[in-house]
């Protein structure tokens, strides 16, 4: 992945792939301090668009703030960064990841007097999920790793080393012959996936986690948005994982995942075992709406050719 053609935003300019290096002695590379994005561009008829561009680094700057990070660029400057990224790539629908992570000045806990560095990388990547999975839904259980605590990791905070407790869940579930796994909060009650929030359907109405241990995930806000648009009622409140298997519906968002339909939950099919009619809509919804084919929501998106 480090050896080949591209360019990398890295600290105000455009370097070559290869040369976009750290010394080992980086900071963020040790305690996992620092913070990202997984930001998404997708192809529109005038080009490559990035969606939601000016949320999802409102969200970086929240989560520099929570953790203390001092942001050495501003948001106009990183919002160009990530269109010229694409740009300069040549990408038509890509995946964005911007990084601000500490420097190599010293080991020390305290986290003093380090510099603070700023990378955006972006190369094509036309879906995460297959198509079959879109459609027919992916295996999901329930993880024996709990998500994090308000008080013991930032959940608002899109933070390096939170991704350690998604890779265990992951890994875990992928062991167990799953595709993704459901976390649990500290109380057991429904959290997120390893990288996406979760909704469940029952009657009509969508129930979604409130956001106390689950990332604000900016797909969540769209699909809520979406929805309320239908005329569905959309929920927030603590679901249990025996609420979760009676459901006639559920479905992961993320940037990655899309709208991504559960077919089951530890052994349990899920409604119909495949994507629900409502998930189906609100999935054909925000691919309309990525794509700019829908004449609402133009302004999630953003032209990369604008300078
Ligand atoms: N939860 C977690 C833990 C995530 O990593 C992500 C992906 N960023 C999400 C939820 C979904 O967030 P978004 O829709 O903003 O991608």
């Amino acid at each position: 992945f480090a050896d080949r053609d591209g360019v990398i935003w890295f600290d105000g300019a455009l370097v070559p792939w290869r040369d976009a290096r750290v010394h080992v002695l980086t900071h963020t590379l040790h305690y996992g301090m620092g913070v990202f994005e997984g930001v998404r561009a997708y192809g529109t008829e005038s080009g490559a668009s990035i969606f939601r561009l000016q949320d999802h680094t409102r969200r970086l700057f929240r989560s520099a703030k929570i953790m203390n990070m001092p942001m050495p660029y501003s948001a106009e400057t990183l919002n160009a960064a990530q269109r010229l990224v694409v740009r300069e790539n040549d990408l038509q629908q890509a995946y964005l990841r911007p990084m601000v992570f500490y420097g190599c000045e010293g080991m020390g806990l305290r986290a003093e007097g380090l510099s603070t560095h700023v990378i955006v990388a972006s190369w094509e990547w036309p879906s995460y999920m297959s198509p079959e999975a879109l459609e027919q839904g992916i295996k999901v259980n329930t993880s024996s790793y709990t998500r994090h605590h308000v008080n013991i990791s930032m959940c608002k905070a899109k933070a390096n080393g939170n991704y350690i407790n998604s890779m265990l869940a992951l890994q875990e579930a992928v062991r167990n012959g799953c595709e993704e796994a459901l976390l649990l909060d500290p109380e057991g009650y429904v959290a997120e996936g390893s990288g996406e929030n979760v909704f469940i359907v029952r009657d009509g109405i969508l129930y979604t986690p409130e956001l106390t241990s689950c990332l604000d995930g900016i797909t969540r806000a769209t699909v809520i948005e979406l929805a309320r648009e239908c005329g569905y009622r959309v929920v927030e409140k603590r679901i249990t994982r025996d609420e979760a298997y009676i459901a006639d519906e559920a479905f992961f968002t993320g940037t990655a995942a899309e709208v991504l339909p559960i077919s089951t939950l530890d052994g349990r099919t899920i409604g119909r075992g495949r994507r629900g009619p409502i998930t189906g809509r609100l999935q054909g919804l925000y691919f309309e709406v990525v794509h700019g084919r829908s004449a609402a929501h133009r302004s999630w998106l953003s032209d990369v050719t604008d300078t």
